[in-house]
């Protein structure tokens, strides 16, 4: 069978269910592209697919490929591949709209990676700490970030097994551009099992409560090409601005404020250059180790590592 015919019997394949076409009639059209247009094969048969999408008055999520591959987490690296996956829901996210059921991230022992569900899609829920074998999920991919779309051909089968979640570890180089709110002196919830921030005194979950005090900053970093959020804990926070826990309550006690905390510590770093290595979770850089640059990093290594992405 020529090349050509073999992409043809899969995009007859996948639209078999929704359209009646003949593959001769799919064939022509992958050949015209590819014959007349010098139009690369990969990109032909998206082209092609595209006009049947737009026939079958379907999104690309609603066909199948058929073939999908079952694949671990870090070896994602295409858009619009069919792959299945055995993975744990680390967490929820709050779907910022209706046509999204969920979305949240799921992990694997190489790494974690977002997942969004469609609403139409009508499948059953995920629930966070479950374990599920996801078959025929289709990746995607924005801004060289990879996540996984649950769709009407998706199968989910929930595993009675726990699964070890590994680690992305990040290394970001660049200038600390902004502190965002929530940084400084902050005041956790004190219930058991829960660390949610106070905001304006109050707990989320468990209402009006006195609050115990932690360090934290929650900062952009800019290396060059993105932005990246990186959070540095109790500890991170007393190792990049030398004041410790004990101090930060002192200084807001004399002030009878607890903003001074931040404008300080926004003075200390913001405009400074660092490299920070760490896990990353969601879409936060969790600061592990960090050093202070003395200025821009080598525009020309950053470069260098741009392109290998
Ligand atoms: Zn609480």
């Amino acid at each position: 069978m020529s090349d050509v015919r073999q992409h043809a019997d899969d995009i007859h394949e996948q639209f078999s269910d929704h359209l009646d076409v003949d593959v001769e009639d799919v064939e022509e059209r992958l050949t015209t592209l590819v014959d007349e247009y010098k139009v690369p094969m990969d990109e032909a048969r998206r082209s092609v697919t595209n006009h049947y999408l737009e026939e079958a008055g379907l999104e690309r999520e609603d066909i199948s490929s058929g073939d999908s591959e079952a694949v671990t987490i870090e070896d994602v690296d295409e858009p619009e591949e069919w792959i299945d996956l055995t993975a744990k829901v680390i967490e929820l996210w709050d779907p910022r709209s209706d046509s999204v059921a969920q979305v949240g991230l799921l992990g694997d022992p190489t790494g974690t990676i977002k997942f969004t569900k469609w609403a139409k899609s009508e499948l059953p829920a995920l629930e966070e700490g479950g374990v599920y074998e996801l078959r025929n999920v289709v990746t995607d991919e924005y801004q060289g970030r990879y996540s996984v779309k649950l769709n009407s051909t998706t199968v989910i089968e929930e595993l009675d097994e726990d699964l070890e979640v590994g680690n992305d570890t990040s290394e970001i180089e660049g200038a600390l551009v902004d502190m965002q709110s929530g940084s400084g002196l902050i005041k956790r919830c004190p219930e058991e099992d829960c660390t949610r921030v106070l905001q304006n005194g109050r707990c989320n979950e468990h209402g009006e409560g006195d609050g115990e005090f932690d360090l934290r900053i929650k900062a952009v970093v800019d290396d060059g090409i993105d932005a990246h959020e990186v959070i540095f804990d109790k500890d991170a926070t007393e190792d990049l601005t030398g004041l410790s826990l004990e101090e930060a309550k002192d200084m807001a006690m004399d002030a009878l404020d607890t903003t001074v905390v931040a404008d300080e510590i926004r003075a200390d770093i913001v405009g400074t250059y660092y490299r920070i290595e760490g896990p990353t979770f969601g879409r936060y850089v969790l600061a592990d180790d960090v050093e202070e640059l003395d200025g821009p990093a080598d525009a020309e290594e950053l470069l260098i590592k741009a392109r290998s992405m």
